[in-house]
């Protein structure tokens, strides 16, 4: 039976987790200082807590729940990971370099069931949720990583937009969140941190309503119900007025900016019409929101679509720009490896399986 990860309790959790053990209040914080800040690998290397308290931690909770499976580096810095979890699952997750500092993108589930019908995580169906040791996690190998190149360099943002829809997480992706930001440990600003959802109406005015204070990306990628639910079918259980409610009320709580991301894909939703549609639909919300325009990353399992022209890509740009809007275009990272979100997983799979069958067939 595998113990739990430690990564998974917040700093409260692991307070009132070793209190109930008979333990002091300061503990936790010692603890909690080994674990993000001076950042060892073994309960053992703790030196100043006391040995009873090493020794409760260490019959109770694992350091390690995640192996790296493969690495691909790419010539632009940015790196992908492929971990394995304990149950044999594969997930992704991917170090950037930026200008503004170092941005891991963290995956909350073992495969998705929204089924965006232009995502190569989406085709394989949700298995099971991560927990939130196993999204923390991702964040403390990458900065493993880092500080095992000696350069003193620190993960500075999170987007959490791998594999999965975070809001059908809610709570793990939360209790995440909790633990990056603590201002104790690896304290990563609010303002660094992104979720990403596809829409999940209720779970974002939850989100509105929540002590978390992060940014808010929403996955839209079409101005209208006819083509939103041909590319994304959640669109069929929500569609754009539902969505934008809780858009609406989610600046209204927090006032703070959204970003709306929109994918083109090409003679899809890249047209001139589509921008202006768009920018109806947007209307005053405009004044806070930023449109981060994402050019295609085409993967063999959906050739239908094609990345758009780079023309197109600018004119889109500059109709929202002439219109008033916040907007940008994706930088690309890692073009040279499997960049597009959740192509090494489906190929180290798929890999697996014929390895698997020309096993079984052997
Ligand atoms: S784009 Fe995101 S929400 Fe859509 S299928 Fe892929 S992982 Fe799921």
């Amino acid at each position: 039976m595998n113990k739990e990860s430690i990564y998974g309790l917040t700093f409260e959790q692991l307070t009132d987790w070793l209190m109930e053990r008979g333990h002091k209040k300061f503990r936790a914080s010692q603890v909690w200082d080994w674990l993000y800040r001076k950042r060892v690998t073994a309960f053992s290397e703790m030196i100043d807590v006391n040995p009873e308290c090493v020794q409760v931690l260490t019959d109770h909770f694992d350091m390690e729940t995640l192996n790296e499976h493969l690495k691909q580096e790419s010539a632009d810095g940015t790196i992908k990971f492929l971990f394995r979890l304990h149950d044999g699952n594969l997930i992704e997750t991917v170090l950037m370099r930026h200008k503004y500092g170092l941005s891991v993108c963290v995956t909350t589930q073992v495969g998705c069931n929204i089924g965006c019908s232009f995502c190569a995580s989406g085709l394989l169906a949700k298995s099971r949720d991560l927990s939130a040791s196993e999204i923390v996690e991702q964040i403390m190998k990458v900065q493993f990583h880092l500080d095992g190149a000696g350069k003193e360099e620190r993960v500075s943002h999170i987007v959490v937009m791998g594999i999965g829809e975070p809001f059908d997480n809610y709570a793990n992706m939360a209790n995440f969140i909790r633990v990056v930001k603590d201002h104790k440990g690896l304290a990563i600003g609010a303002r660094h941190i992104t979720v990403s959802t596809s829409g999940l109406a209720s779970k974002i005015v939850d989100f509105a309503d929540s002590d978390l204070q992060v940014n808010l990306a929403i996955s839209l990628h079409a101005p209208n119900d006819e083509l939103r639910t041909r590319i994304m079918k959640i669109n069929k259980a929500i569609p754009i007025a539902k969505l934008m409610q809780a858009i609406d009320y989610y600046l209204e709580r927090t006032n703070r900016r959204i970003t709306i991301e929109y994918i083109l894909l090409k003679d899809v939703n890249d047209r001139r019409e589509h921008a202006l549609e768009l920018i109806e639909l947007l209307g005053e919300r405009r004044q806070l929101a930023t449109v981060n325009l994402i050019p295609y990353n085409p993967v063999d399992e959906h050739s239908q679509y094609q990345r758009s022209e780079k023309e197109s890509v600018l004119a889109f740009y500059d109709t929202l720009k002439k219109h008033g809007f916040n907007c940008s275009v994706r930088l690309e990272h890692g073009t040279d490896i499997d960049a597009a979100c959740g192509q090494l997983r489906s190929k180290q799979i798929k890999k697996d399986d014929a390895g698997r069958s020309s096993l079984a067939l052997g």
